[in-house]
């Protein structure tokens, strides 16, 4: 199968060295055409422009910073996008994913979405994640190439679902990251350094799965009584995280945030019940 790969930022250059240690067929096209070499010197084949890079394909993978990038390749490559299978591995929103699968369909091509949820470091082996939403017979077409890149699931037939799943697990992972660079600042205000710090944090890690899983069960019950970790108690526990924030300088305002909702599901009356409550 010809493969093109439109894009090679650090993962479009990670997607197209695993197709060819998979011995793909592989064509490639960056707006910065220099960053192309170290790949034609691998056996690549360099495509002059996005019309270029559609034509030679029979399925063409895009990964560039946004759909707004994306649109604008396709755009520019016009008719040469009929009768192609085109894979958008590109973060963004699920209303530009649709935007995006509109747009290819009024050219003539066939879409399927996708989305990326490892690093680069992973892509080529298992541990590599990619989410895909979109026509089955277009994610069956593509899954053997799919599968050299790492391990792909298919969510679905609607066009956002992939980026549905991205965002929501985006917004855990940045929210995570957010939270443990803040507890790096309260911790060297107090002079504790981050290696003594980075244990007792993979410990947090650790017990965030089980109760995931429990807050989970809870949403899908609707049970949020019996509580261990009552709402109020949350309440109180974030106040003083807030306090300490600004004693030593530290922007509160994401705690904050989280506070106000906390405060008034305990002004609502929902003080006992478990966290869970919150949940929209
Ligand atoms: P970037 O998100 O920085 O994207 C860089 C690529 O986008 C380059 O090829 C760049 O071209 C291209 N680009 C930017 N603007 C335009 C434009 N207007 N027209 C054409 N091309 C454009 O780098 P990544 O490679 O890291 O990420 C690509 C996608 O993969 C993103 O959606 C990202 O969220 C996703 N992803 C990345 C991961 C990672 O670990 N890096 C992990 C999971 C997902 P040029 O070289 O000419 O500037």
């Amino acid at each position: 199968m010809n493969v093109t790969i439109l894009g090679l930022g650090p993962m479009g250059q990670a997607l197209a060295a695993a197709l060819l240690d998979a011995k793909h067929h592989t064509t490639v096209w960056n707006r910065t055409a220099a960053k192309a070499k170290p790949l034609l010197a691998r056996g690549a084949l360099a495509a002059a422009d996005p019309g270029a890079a559609f034509s030679a394909a029979d399925l063409a993978l895009i990964n560039v910073v946004d759909h707004a990038a994306v649109d604008a390749i396709l755009t520019a490559a016009g008719t040469a996008v009929a009768g192609t299978v085109i894979v958008g591995l590109t973060s963004d929103t699920p209303a530009r994913a649709r935007r995006t699968a509109a747009l290819v369909a009024d050219l003539g091509g066939h879409y399927l979405d996708g989305a990326i949820m490892t690093p680069t470091t992973t892509i080529g082996t298992p541990d590599a994640s990619l989410l895909f939403a979109g026509p089955r017979e277009h994610y069956d077409a593509g899954v053997e190439v799919f599968s050299a890149l790492g391990t792909p699931t298919w969510l679905g037939a609607g066009y956002d679902r992939a980026a549905a799943y991205d965002m929501a697990l985006l917004d855990l992972f940045w929210t995570s990251v957010s939270g443990f660079l803040h507890a790096i600042g309260i911790a060297k205000a107090h002079g504790i350094g981050v290696a003594e710090l980075l244990p007792h944090a993979s410990g947090i890690v650790d017990i965030l799965t089980p109760i995931f899983t429990a807050i989970g069960e809870r949403v899908e019950t609707g049970e949020h009584g019996q509580a261990d970790a009552p709402v109020s108690s949350v309440a109180s526990s974030l106040h003083h995280l807030i306090a300490t924030s600004r004693d030593v300088g530290a922007d509160a305002g994401a705690l904050e945030a989280f506070a106000r909702i906390v405060e008034k599901a305990v002004a609502d009356g929902h003080g006992a019940q478990e966290i869970s409550v919150l949940a929209p």
